[in-house]
């Protein structure tokens, strides 16, 4: 590329004992972009973001980070860098209080160029129900609530890179629409590049202004998505469906 980009993924291959997940997948997050990744069950989005994180190791190919190779950090540096992933399945510790919860998203930060009570404040602002619930414990929560407090959780390290899996799974459309002007806030106010497993398309058109198709283990289509037409929902959705 002859502009770098954040976050480079370059053909790389993942196996999970003798079952391979990824194909010699490439993929550029470039600054300041938003991505969604769609593609049928089992195509390897989830293998993708985790891999990046670190959590899942690559055997061959690499991953650069702003300009530094990341492909074999632990997590915690990986998060030291700026990448962060909110999980499918948000993952917050129930028993904790949602302020708790999102205190231990600082314990690894990228940098600390905010205060943890601006950045604080910054999340009841982009979330208000959670400072409203902030001393409630995370378990309580609504599915909604959760995955608001599992974004802030990961906003509280201040990422470069925010991924999400599958922020909208299994939530009512009024809490979907909360979550997608959350994560529109994120990126306006913040120099934040954000790369979404969304299989809901309507999500993912409204935020993204690039889209990756992945299939069985492979990126099958990347593409610029901006603009009225850039982001062709009959399409992408004969493309979704038509692979399975
Ligand atoms: P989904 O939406 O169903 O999560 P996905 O596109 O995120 O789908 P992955 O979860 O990344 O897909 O799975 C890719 C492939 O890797 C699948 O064949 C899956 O069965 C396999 N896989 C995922 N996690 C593991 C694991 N921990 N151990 C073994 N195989 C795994």
């Amino acid at each position: 590329d002859a502009v770098q980009a954040l976050l480079s993924v370059d053909r790389i291959n993942v196996s999970y004992g003798e079952v391979q997940a990824l194909f010699d997948v490439s993929l550029r997050v470039p600054f300041k972009s938003v991505g969604a990744l769609i593609g049928p069950n089992g195509a390897g989005k989830s293998t993708l973001l985790k891999s990046i994180l670190g959590v899942v190791p690559i055997s061959t190919g690499t991953v650069t980070f702003a300009g530094e190779d990341v492909t074999r950090l632990t997590v915690p540096k990986t998060v030291r860098r700026g990448i962060t992933l909110v999980p499918e399945g948000r993952e917050l510790f129930a028993g904790l209080s949602v302020i708790e919860n999102l205190e231990l998203g600082r314990t690894v930060a990228s940098k600390r160029s905010s205060t943890t009570d601006d950045l604080l404040d910054w999340i009841f602002q982009l979330f208000p129900v959670l400072k409203k619930r902030r001393s409630q414990v995370a378990g309580s929560l609504s599915g909604g609530e959760q995955q608001m407090a599992a974004i802030g959780r990961a906003l509280m390290s201040e990422p470069t890179l925010l991924m999400l899996d599958e922020p909208s799974l299994g939530l009512a459309p009024v809490m979907v629409e909360r979550i997608v002007s959350g994560i529109a806030r994120v990126t306006e106010d913040f120099d934040m590049s954000v790369l979404m497993v969304e299989q809901n398309i309507g999500a993912a058109a409204a935020l993204a202004d690039r889209v990756v198709v992945m299939n069985v283990g492979r990126v099958v289509s990347e593409r610029d998505a901006t603009g009225e037409e850039g982001f062709d929902i009959d399409e992408l959705t004969a493309m979704y469906w038509g692979q399975h």
